[in-house]
């Protein structure tokens, strides 16, 4: 089948009826969405008004107020029916991923794979919210450390990982005993419905099962950047987890801020990686080749940026160069394609004002051009860009979210540490080398500065029990794994005094 005989829309309402999604939420709306694949439409949702997203926020709120009264591991419970529950939907919403991102069929399902790890991870975590019994210097007292649930979480998605975002965030915080509220991206709101669907026949199980939950333990706010604004600014979410660009972190940081709520930031990246003289260059292609076009250099921590030492630059660039020229490209419901398309007519105009920009500054660009126009109009697809930069200037520092990789020389390691760092982003890194020198200094206090640093892979793709986030312009933001948890509940200090005497701390004297 050719993208322009793909009829997408009427696959969309099989997969999402199955799902158990009620037509009136995908049908009639303000919110029109399309799949990249093709270009065209796919559903037209109706979208909340503010006013109405800030009652759904109160109703939110009451839920939690219910929710953190029930024990952890019975609230673990719902998160491993809701892991069973995905487990079930895996190729629907898989599919789904991939026809309203454009993800290729390996990674709509990986996407739906780390959702369902996450809930795994998480009904452990449910047994093991445990605090510190810390000294106290004052006899028969007793000093500690507890957890409670924190409230209404907000959290607000991008649309490249349209339901994961979601999972990492709204699995921790259930088991941590807390409500939630979702305000995907207006690019991909069918995924956020499918998901929200699959959530709420878990938790029908869960009480069919005598478990004991609020209504809006999970709310779902559909609309644009404006019901985001409701979320940051509403006074009952003590916590809004924000995933997106840099200017939307910038955005929302200062607003949380300003009523001191917390914020988890997970910005954008310009992730680099450093080829030494001693790397295995074959691993190094294969590393390079899928953390810099895979998700058509949409993801976070897609490769962006790569120093390679001058004693290989003439072996492994020509041999990448050739690998980006034959990369598949096209649609991606067709195994054997590597590459899908950008999400939108806007990305594909920012990576070509980026080329331009690159070749002004002395960049030798191979790649960038527009394939599959003549089937699919409305569909952008590219071919990966290669770079070849004289220095690292002009758009080498800055994200723009497609497949371009700024290739750069380098003759001393020290170098090209330096150059890594010397960018505003944080997110991700990696080295590739066999020297054990070089390796430990790049996970060292002076090697990467970015929030996750490799050795040996490339820096896309991370697994969920590693807490994920960056430095700098990338947020600061923990989630996912680890002790990200702590994010999601308040710590209290307790001391217990078990005796007949009040001695106060420091020696201190307050006879009446
Ligand atoms: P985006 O910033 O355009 O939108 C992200 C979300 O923020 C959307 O839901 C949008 O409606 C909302 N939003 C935008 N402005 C807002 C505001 N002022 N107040 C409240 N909400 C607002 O990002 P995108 O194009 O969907 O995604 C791509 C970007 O996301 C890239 O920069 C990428 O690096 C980043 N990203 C980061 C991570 C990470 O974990 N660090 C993961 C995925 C994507």
């Amino acid at each position: 089948m050719t993208l322009a005989t793909l009829d997408l829309a009427a696959e969309v309402k099989d997969i999402l009826g199955n799902l158990g999604v009620k037509p009136g939420s995908y049908t009639g709306g303000t919110l029109a969405v399309r799949s990249p694949v093709t270009g065209s439409g796919i559903g037209r949702l109706p979208e909340i008004s503010a006013a109405d997203a800030g009652k759904a926020i109160e109703a939110a709120h009451e839920a939690f107020l219910e929710w953190r009264l029930v024990p952890a591991p019975r609230r673990g419970e719902l998160i491993r029916l809701l892991g069973e529950e995905l487990r079930a939907a895996k190729s629907a919403l898989g599919r789904l991923v991939s026809i309203e991102v454009g993800k290729v069929t390996s990674e709509g399902l990986g996407e739906v794979q780390e959702m369902i790890d996450i809930c795994d991870f998480a009904v452990g975590l449910s047994r093991q919210l445990y605090g510190l019994t810390i000294a106290t210097e004052r006899s028969e007292h007793r000093m500690m450390e507890t957890w409670h649930p924190l409230g209404a979480i907000g959290i607000i998605s991008a649309f490249n990982f349209p339901v994961a975002v979601w999972s990492w965030n709204a699995a921790l915080a259930i088991v941590c005993g807390n409500s939630t509220v979702w305000k995907p991206s207006e690019k991909t709101p069918l995924t956020a419905l499918a998901t929200q669907a699959i959530f709420d026949r878990a938790l029908a199980r869960f009480v069919a099962e005598g478990g004991t939950a609020p209504k809006n333990l999970s709310t779902l706010l559909i609309g644009g950047r404006e019901i985001g604004e409701v979320l940051v600014d509403h006074e009952k979410v003590p916590l809004v987890s924000a995933t997106g660009s840099t200017a939307m972190g910038r955005a929302v940081g200062p607003r949380l801020a300003r009523r001191f709520a917390r914020s988890i930031l997970e910005l954008g990246g310009n992730n680099a990686a450093i080829v030494a003289p001693t790397a295995d260059l074959d691993l190094t292609l294969r590393g390079v080749a899928f953390a810099a076009m895979g998700t058509a250099g949409q993801r976070c921590t897609t490769l962006r940026r790569l120093f390679v030492h001058d004693s290989v630059y003439d072996t492994l660039v020509p041999r990448l160069t050739k690998a980006y020229q034959s990369v598949t490209i096209g649609s991606p419901l067709e195994n054997g394609n590597l590459v899908g398309p950008l999400i939108d007519k806007a990305a594909y105009d920012r990576m070509r004002d980026a080329l331009d920009a690159a070749s002004s500054e002395g960049g030798k660009v191979t790649g960038g051009e527009r394939v599959h126009q003549n089937e699919a109009a409305d569909a952008y697809y590219v071919r990966p860009a290669i770079v070849e930069m004289p220095a690292q200037t002009g758009p080498v520092k800055e994200e723009t979210f497609a497949p371009i990789l700024y290739v750069m020389k380098y003759s001393s390691f020290d170098e090209a540490l330096k150059l890594h760092n010397d960018v505003p982003q944080g997110l991700s890194s990696s080295i590739f080398t066999n020297d054990m020198r070089e390796a430990e200094t790049f996970v060292s206090a002076r090697g990467s500065d970015c929030g996750i640093a490799n050795v040996n892979i490339g820096p896309s793709g991370a697994e969920i029990g590693g807490a994920f986030g960056g430095e700098k312009e990338t947020g600061g933001g923990r989630e996912s794994g680890s002790d990200a948890w702590k994010a999601y509940m308040r710590r209290a200090t307790n001391t217990l005094n078990y005796g007949r005497t009040l001695p106060l701390a420091q020696g201190v004297r307050f006879d009446i």
